[in-house]
C-alpha cells in the first residue's frame, strides 16, 4: 500500500477515450489494481495502450505567440518616433 503512493498516484493520467486528463485522485482503481477512468471506465495511464499519440499535442504543443518580437518592434518604433520628435525639435531651433 505504501509503495504505490509515490509512484502512480502522484501524476495525472490521460484518458484516450474521453480525451482528457484524469486527476490522480479521481482515477478508479479496479480489483485487478489497474487504473480506470471514472467517466468511461477505460484503462488509463501505463495500463492503457501506449501509443505515441500526436493528436493530444494541441493541448500543450501549440506555438507560443512571439510577444518578444512585438516588444522589440514596439521599442524600435518608439525609439524612431523619439528620434523623429527630437530631430524636429532640433530643426525648429536651428532653422
Ligand atoms: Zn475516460
Amino acid at each position: 500500500m505504501a509503495e504505490r503512493d509515490d509512484h502512480q498516484s502522484s501524476a495525472d493520467l490521460w484518458c484516450e477515450h474521453c480525451n482528457r486528463l484524469i486527476d490522480a485522485s479521481a482515477v478508479v482503481l479496479d480489483e485487478d489494481g489497474k487504473e480506470h477512468c471514472p467517466s468511461c471506465t477505460e484503462l488509463v495511464g501505463k495500463d492503457a495502450t501506449t501509443s505515441d499519440d500526436e493528436e493530444s499535442d494541441d493541448e500543450e504543443g501549440f506555438p507560443k505567440p512571439p510577444w518578444h518580437f512585438k516588444v522589440l518592434l514596439m521599442a524600435t518604433v518608439i525609439y524612431l518616433i523619439y528620434r523623429l520628435i527630437w530631430f524636429i525639435f532640433w530643426i525648429s531651433h536651428h532653422a
